[in-house]
């Protein structure tokens, strides 16, 4: 770094500080949080302003309505996610929130364990979660690194996006990038000697942890850990070594989503367990036949019929992946089952290829093919290392 940056970089910290002080100085507090980020936040902008006002600021390419750079990985501070959730809390209507909820379910969901150039090649189905119609839902509040790109040439965005390469040369303000940087950087350095989280964190991830969180600044100003740890919120201490973590947070994110909107009840008769899928929003039973039976013999458990009928509903593969899993453990727990009990089931080629292969905590593989291109399944139970909640499933209420 040359002499002026340095002295630049020393300058622009102590305005920066000078900001954060006075409000640490005040008692850090939700009120607190937002005030100090709109106005550490309106002076890098400021600072920016000036510095494309005295250079080549008429030459930026960014225009409302473009979303390209929106379909990147975007990582934020906590502060910055807890920012966010408290204009979430203010400002979205119910409907808007529940898309919020599908869009983090689904981009978890899609690039859970995925390295960057395997993200970029599904960017198109994993835009921003705040993105909506092309038009940022958070704009006020979008984090640090969005305000820190600004392009001066469309034609390399454009090229980056078509071409999916990640390492794409795009023509951009460096000035943005150095002044956002740093506030960033100056902010987290004190949450840092203060205890608090500041680590940046993906933002699905973050956010999911504000809403689902009773009161997340709480959380966050005792010093406590909630964004940076893979920790599911309400889960044991540590996370077993043989758990794959593909299951446990496929099952952490998505239980709860599912409880929110389904519920299921069962009956037991004899050897046979019918569950029963009610939708929560038009309180009506949704299922059309869901049928475990479980062979005293063999000790082997048989899916006779699984149709949820959730796949008209959003996000139904995941419901239906919830679904399934929960009405196993569920029937596993009553019938006493060991881990490597056998799984049986039939079905049709393209829902195993569509569905039952990707139940990676399953293990289903094809037995036999039967005519009409139907397959014959085996799988295996797991008895999971850690508990797997199936207390919302209640027995069918006798009249
Ligand atoms: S927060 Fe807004 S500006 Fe940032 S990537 Fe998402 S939609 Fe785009």
């Amino acid at each position: 770094m040359d002499t002026d940056m340095r002295h630049a970089e020393e300058v622009l910290r102590a305005l920066f500080m000078q900001i954060i002080e006075s409000h640490v100085q005040k008692g850090l507090s939700r009120k607190g949080i937002t005030e100090l980020l709109t106005e550490l936040i309106e002076l890098a902008e400021n600072i920016v302003k000036q510095v494309h006002e005295s250079t080549s600021g008429s030459n930026i390419a960014c225009k409302a309505g473009c979303s390209l750079c929106c379909h990147s990985r975007i990582r934020l501070t906590p502060v910055e996610a807890l920012w966010i959730f408290s204009w979430i809390e203010t400002n979205f209507s119910s409907d808007e929130l529940k898309r919020l909820h599908n869009r983090i379910q689904s981009n978890i969901y899609l690039t859970h364990g995925k390295n960057l150039a395997n993200r970029v090649k599904i960017k198109n189905r994993t835009p921003c979660i705040f993105l909506d119609h092309n038009k940022c839902m958070i704009y006020p509040v979008r984090p640090m690194i969005c305000r820190s790109w600004h392009s001066f040439d469309l034609a390399s965005c454009q090229k980056a996006f078509q071409t999916g390469n990640p390492d794409a040369e795009i023509n951009a303000s460096a000035s943005n990038n150095f002044v956002f940087f740093l506030a960033r950087d100056t902010l987290g350095r004190v949450c840092n000697s203060f205890g608090m989280e500041c680590e940046a964190v993906e933002m699905p991830k973050a956010i999911l942890h504000t809403l689902e969180c009773h009161d997340p600044f709480d959380i966050w100003l005792k010093g406590e850990t909630m964004f940076s740890s893979n920790k599911p919120l309400s889960s044991p201490d540590s996370v077993p070594e043989n758990i794959p973590k593909v299951i446990i947070s496929f099952m952490e994110l998505h239980a709860p989503a599912f409880f929110r909107r389904f519920s299921l009840s069962y009956f037991m008769d004899g050897s046979c367990i019918e569950y029963f899928l009610y939708s929560q929003e038009k309180k009506v039973e949704i299922s059309k036949e869901l049928i475990l039976s479980h062979d005293n013999f063999s000790h082997a458990l048989n899916v006779s019929k699984f149709y949820p009928e959730i796949f008209r509903e959003p996000l139904s593969k995941y419901m239906s992946a919830i679904c399934f899993s929960l009405m196993i453990h569920h029937a596993a727990g009553i019938w006493g089952l060991k881990s490597d009990t056998f799984i049986s089931l039939e079905t049709r080629s393209n829902v195993f290829e569509t569905f039952y292969s990707r139940l990676l905590d399953f293990d289903f593989t094809i037995k036999y093919r039967r005519q009409s291109d139907n397959y014959s399944l085996r799988g295996i139970y797991h008895l999971p290392s850690i508990k797997i909640d199936t207390s919302m499933i209640t027995p069918v209420a006798i009249v």
